[in-house]
């Protein structure tokens, strides 16, 4: 028996467009611009922008549907007009990572086949030199102020993006599509392998919206703003410029401003109510408070993801500034939503702590399970670990594979029946809450047993003296491998001896796991997404780079 429902409304952003402009035309984007006022906006005129940027696009440059379209831009409101104009008219919007080295940027642009790239002015610099490899881009748009002499001599043809948008119409016939039709894709930032592309399609960047504005998830209304520092390239920064358009929340956009400094200064200015980003930037607005104390008091919450957020700032967070981290995980192959660590109701502030601390509970779209070192799967009882692997309407089926080319589904990466692999170890509690140990490829394999790198560093990053610490796996002739600690101390700090920071260590993990061999370094490596570079460490040591002290 078939429902008597309107199944047949596709799920497609040029809806959450239309919806955004007009029941919540009037809320607010704000762009931080460094200047004495930020650039201001509406929801109403981005959608009018985000159809001359479609008319533009189709009319002028000769956009067809299925085309890649590239950013490389900052968050800015001009960046919201593409995440809705390109795939809204059928095309594929593809957010470049502007942190990339530049050798994965052309290797990724050639294989996704861009045919037009949108690049902020003060990116041409880092974008000129590439463009003799680029293979398939036509077109360079380019937004806002910046040095175009460096662009002499370049094939592609160059436009303005204010020019190009200036008297075309500002409304435009979205057209019908097929829900399941490229929207949106994003290559994975190449930690602990190459960047592999994944390709959103509208009805998973719509449900997954949805669930960005649950309650359990980040559950944010028209009274609150929310600042995304993790950048729009990095998992359309996390989903949350498609979710205000469902919900009328404010955004506040810091451009190139990422520094812990403007970002201190932006939330004093202008009150954001939610923020999020990965530990590392919320390590360094930290310590930016400490030595110039600034009004962060409209932030209500944070989620924090991308990697292990240590214990000890969340609590600093609360406890100095009176703001609630939320701990979340994720992958640029669940889009990235894939558990958050809201506590149990009817508990003690005390309480919540040990559940706050995990990665936390799926949403009820995405399924999960752990696949255990021997076969089978583990039960969900705490302590019995494996990979974690999950399914659902808004997870990767598959990398895309190229032009023409079908998907990829590397065994490692997917199941025989269709899960995604993700490369995570842990446990699940009976309740449901995720605790993540380790990456499969950082855990520490010592004698046969297994060392968690990340409890390494989270217990060393509650020393007072220490800004970062990261902890690899090297080779030992006796136990396999054992862990090496690289240590970063704070500005002005006096280094501690290696032999009190091991006895610190020591109060709460086992002897048996306590490092060995350490370093000290001006920082850890990090990725192009802020995540240790844990690769990088473990070449550093091999190549022997680093000065290690074995105690
Ligand atoms: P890459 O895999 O290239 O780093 P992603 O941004 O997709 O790019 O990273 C996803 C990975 O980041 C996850 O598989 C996991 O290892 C790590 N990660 C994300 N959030 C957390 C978290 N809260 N705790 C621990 N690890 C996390």
């Amino acid at each position: 028996m078939l429902s008597t429902m309107q199944d047949d409304v596709p799920l497609t952003i040029s809806r959450i467009l239309r919806h955004g402009t007009t029941v919540h035309g009037d809320a607010r984007i704000t762009t931080w611009t460094g200047d004495a006022e930020p650039h201001r906006t509406t929801f109403r005129a981005t959608g009018e922008r985000a159809a001359q940027l479609a008319h533009a696009l189709r009319d002028e440059l000769g956009v067809r549907p299925a085309d890649r379209v590239a950013t490389l831009m900052w968050n800015n409101s001009a960046h919201v007009e593409a995440y809705f104009a390109i795939p809204s008219m059928a095309a594929v919007l593809h957010t470049l990572n502007l942190r990339l080295p530049p050798e994965q940027l052309v290797f990724i642009a050639n294989h996704a086949a861009d045919r037009v790239i949108l690049v902020n002015g003060t990116l041409l610099p880092l974008l000129a030199p590439l463009l003799p490899q680029l293979e398939t881009v036509e077109d360079l748009v380019v937004v806002g102020p910046g040095d175009t002499s460096v662009l002499e001599g370049c094939a592609p043809r160059v436009h303005d993006y204010e020019q190009l948008l200036a008297g075309r119409p500002t409304s435009y016939e979205w057209p019908d599509i097929d829900e399941r039709t490229a929207a949106a894709m994003c290559y994975t930032s190449g930690t602990t392998g190459d960047p592999k592309g994944v390709v959103y399609s509208h009805r998973s960047v719509y449900l997954h919206s949805m669930q960005v504005n649950m309650a359990d998830s980040m559950g944010l209304t028209t009274a609150d703003t929310t600042l995304p520092v993790v950048p729009m390239f990095h998992v359309n920064a996390w989903g949350l410029p498609h979710a205000v358009f469902m919900t009328g929340v404010g955004l506040l956009l810091p451009d190139r401003f990422l520094q812990p400094g403007p970002i201190a200064e932006m939330i004093a200015a202008e009150r954001p109510t939610h923020a999020a980003a990965v530990p590392v930037i919320w390590q360094g607005l930290l310590g930016e408070l400490a030595a110039t104390p600034r009004d962060i008091s409209s932030l209500k919450t944070v989620t924090i993801g991308g990697s292990a957020c240590p214990p000890s700032m969340m609590r600093a967070f609360e406890e100095l500034h009176g703001v609630r981290v939320c701990h979340a995980w994720g992958m640029t192959e669940t889009s990235p939503l894939g558990s958050l660590a809201h506590p149990p109701g009817g508990l003690s502030p005390e309480d919540e702590w040990p559940y706050r601390v995990t990665q936390g509970r799926f949403p009820a779209g995405v399924e999960a399970r752990l696949a255990a070192p021997g076969g089978g799967f583990a039960p969900w009882d705490g302590a019995s670990p494996g990979e974690l692997e999950v399914r659902g309407p808004w997870i990767a089926d598959a990398y895309f594979g190229g032009v023409d080319e079908p998907p990829l589904r590397p065994a490692e990466k997917f199941s025989p029946d269709g899960w995604l692999r993700t490369g995570d170890v842990g446990v699940i509690s009976p309740d449901g809450y995720l605790t993540l140990t380790d990456r499969a490829k950082d855990v520490i394999k010592s004698g046969g047993e297994w060392i968690s790198s990340v409890d390494l560093e989270n217990a060393l990053m509650a020393h007072e003296a220490l800004l970062e610490a990261a902890v690899v796996a090297v080779t030992d002739e006796r136990w396999g491998e054992r862990p090496l600690a690289a240590v970063v101390f704070k500005e002005g700090t006096e280094p501690v001896p290696y032999e009190r920071l091991r006895a610190f260590l020591g109060e709460t993990i086992a002897r048996w796991q306590l490092p060995e061999r350490w370093v000290t370094l001006p920082s850890v490596p990090k990725t192009s997404v802020g995540k240790f570079d844990k690769k990088v460490l473990r070449g550093q040591y091999a190549a022997g780079e680093l000065e290690v002290t074995t105690l």
